[in-house]
């Protein structure tokens, strides 16, 4: 099997098409796109404002289990299936996030899809793209240079270098940067102070990017973020510093959404990228909506498991949209129920049947989860080559028994066509949905962390540190209360321990911070030992990738 660069690079059976052609296939005019070479676009305000008018098509939430280290293959089974649904005759397009380079360089490699479901160009998509991460890692130090400047010159604004929250960030998983001191040499080199790097797809700035439905309302966010106390604890804004309209300014193209292609033409837009432990974790409210403009089916994912991404699509997100979700697709693999079920990672290709038994929990728990939010859920069995039919026809069973259709799916090897089951039941679908947040914004916080702690995650309770406990006084004291609630929480585990595997249930959940991020309109609640600046691991993705003097890229999965 090639790898998945090899397969994007040569891409024997399908050439990619010129962006305008596929453009074309949208009825977007070419004044319409600002081209960025010769196959990637971005899509001009004015033509997503006209488009508004058109009636949406239906939304897809795609999501899954809890991942391996190596991921369940999400996007890869969002791409296949967007291809299938074109295979159909369906009007279809994909909405996703654009990949950091911190885990590209990290663990991860690629993030555009995988073997035939990719979206391409995925070298481009995968390293600097039309450089919007850039530009937002730009505004964020841009702000911060503010910060410090304003106090510098005579601090009218009494800010307290010790209060400041707003935090530097850069596109890379650096953890040297994660506690630093600014400011050294003297007072021509500004006031020395403590600064806490973050990765750019962890700042409120991002979310900021991927919440805003127009540049209006970007600028109107941008001067709600709050960058720290005075040291009479009074709260500083953006707005206070007058810097929302240089922000929004330097932010001008990245708020455009991006439209590239699959291996099969299908036509996707990539825009922003925030986490999903540390951040809210799913794509532009724009591209989202453009999409539903454009088509009659938009497939959006959300980032890692369901407890994370799901969630926060269907309680952060979901209310901003044109759109309420039809149907979520739940990704799962035979490797990660074993995984979940006790079998060593090393060990997850070998058989074994009971493994997956006890494993199921973990999927479970997630589709019960779902099925709160009233709309319909449907299981995605990504297959692998290790794959046994009898593990893959335990897994439909499984599902069976809970009322829960299950579709195994091959558009790693296969593409579109690997997933025709699956789009075919898509479509066969009865409208059912009926979607309903799990809570009102406007209940107390504790009140709310408590829901998703005990309902999603299967918390026997929730237990704050002392700095959380001064923090919650402090936003109900602001009447900073009234918003929804993005955990940041390890990716691996319903709980907030990494190792506590299945479907845990007897643990405490252990709120360790609680920010409020009010140009992005949600409370940030970190939890365990979660980090906004991953370090990079002891082999990182890095080391193996190259390219040669003929342009060919290596190493980039
Ligand atoms: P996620 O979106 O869940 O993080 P991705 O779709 O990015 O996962 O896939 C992670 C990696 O796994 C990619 O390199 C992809 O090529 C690979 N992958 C996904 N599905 C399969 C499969 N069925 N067989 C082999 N490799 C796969």
């Amino acid at each position: 099997m090639k790898t998945d660069i090899e397969i994007a690079q040569t891409n024997e059976a399908h050439q990619m098409w010129p962006i305008t052609q596929v453009a074309q296939g949208l009825h977007i005019p070419l004044d319409d796109l600002e081209l960025y070479g010769k196959y990637k676009a971005k899509i001009a305000a004015r033509a997503i404002t006209r488009l508004k008018n058109n009636r949406p098509g239906k939304l897809i939430l795609i999501t899954a289990m809890n991942p391996t280290p190596a991921g369940e293959g999400k996007s890869t089974v969002m791409i296949g299936l967007a291809d299938a649904l074109h295979h159909l005759q369906q009007n279809v397009m994909v909405a996703m996030r654009e990949p950091s380079l911190g885990p590209v360089m990290g663990i991860k490699g690629g993030a555009a899809g995988g073997g035939y479901a990719q979206v391409v160009p995925m070298e481009d998509i995968n390293l600097h793209f039309t450089g919007d991460l850039h530009a937002l890692t730009c505004a964020i130090n841009t702000l911060s240079a503010l910060i410090d400047n304003h106090i510098q010159h005579g601090n009218q604004l009494n800010l307290d270098p010790r209060k400041i929250t707003w935090q530097r960030a850069l596109d890379v998983n650096d953890r040297a940067l994660r506690n630093v001191v600014i400011g050294l040499g003297g007072p021509s080199s500004g006031v020395v102070r403590q600064e806490h790097f973050q990765i750019t797809v962890a700042s409120e700035l991002m979310a900021v990017l991927c919440l805003a439905t127009d540049q209006t309302d970007l600028k109107q966010r941008i001067g709600q973020i709050l960058i720290g106390y005075t040291y009479e604890d009074q709260p500083i804004f953006v707005k206070d510093l007058q810097a929302q309209g240089a922000l929004t300014l330097i932010l001008k193209d990245a708020l455009k959404p991006n439209l590239v292609q699959t291996l099969e033409h299908t036509p996707v837009l990539i825009h922003g990228g925030p986490f999903a432990n540390i951040a809210h974790g799913c794509n532009s409210i724009i591209a989202t909506n453009l999409a539903l403009h454009l088509s009659d089916y938009t497939l959006t994912e959300a980032g890692f498991g369901a407890d994370l991404g799901a969630e926060k699509f269907l309680d952060i997100v979901t209310p901003h949209l044109e759109q309420t979700p039809e149907a979520v697709v739940v990704v799962a693999t035979v490797r990660a129920l074993k995984y979940h079920g006790g079998q060593p990672l090393d060990q997850i290709s070998q058989p074994n049947t009971s493994a997956i038994q006890s494993g199921f929990r973990n999927l479970q728990r997630h589709l019960i989860n779902l099925q709160k939010y009233q709309v319909p859920v449907i299981v995605a069995i990504n297959q692998f080559t290790s794959d046994t039919p009898a593990e893959i026809q335990l897994v439909q069973q499984l599902c069976q028994e809970m009322g829960i259709n299950a579709y195994p799916v091959t558009v790693h090897d296969d593409g579109g066509v690997g997933a025709l089951n699956l789009a075919q039941a898509l479509i066969d679908l009865p409208n059912k949905a009926d979607w309903q947040p799990l809570y009102a914004p406007e209940a107390a916080i504790e009140d709310k962390i408590n829901r998703i702690a005990t309902e999603i995650y299967g918390a026997r309770r929730v237990v704050y540190s002392n700095t959380a406990r001064k923090q919650l006084q402090n936003l109900q004291k602001r009447h900073w209360d009234q918003l929804p609630i993005c955990i940041a929480k390890t990716q691996y585990s319903f709980s907030d321990d990494p190792h506590l595997l299945g479907a845990p249930d007897n643990f405490d959940l252990h709120v360790e911070n609680i920010s409020p991020n009010l140009g992005a309109g949600f409370l940030v609640v970190r939890t365990g030992n979660i980090l906004t600046m991953p370090g990079l691991p002891t082999h990182p993705a890095a080391l193996q990738m190259d390219i040669d003097a003929a342009g060919t890229i290596k190493g980039l999965f």
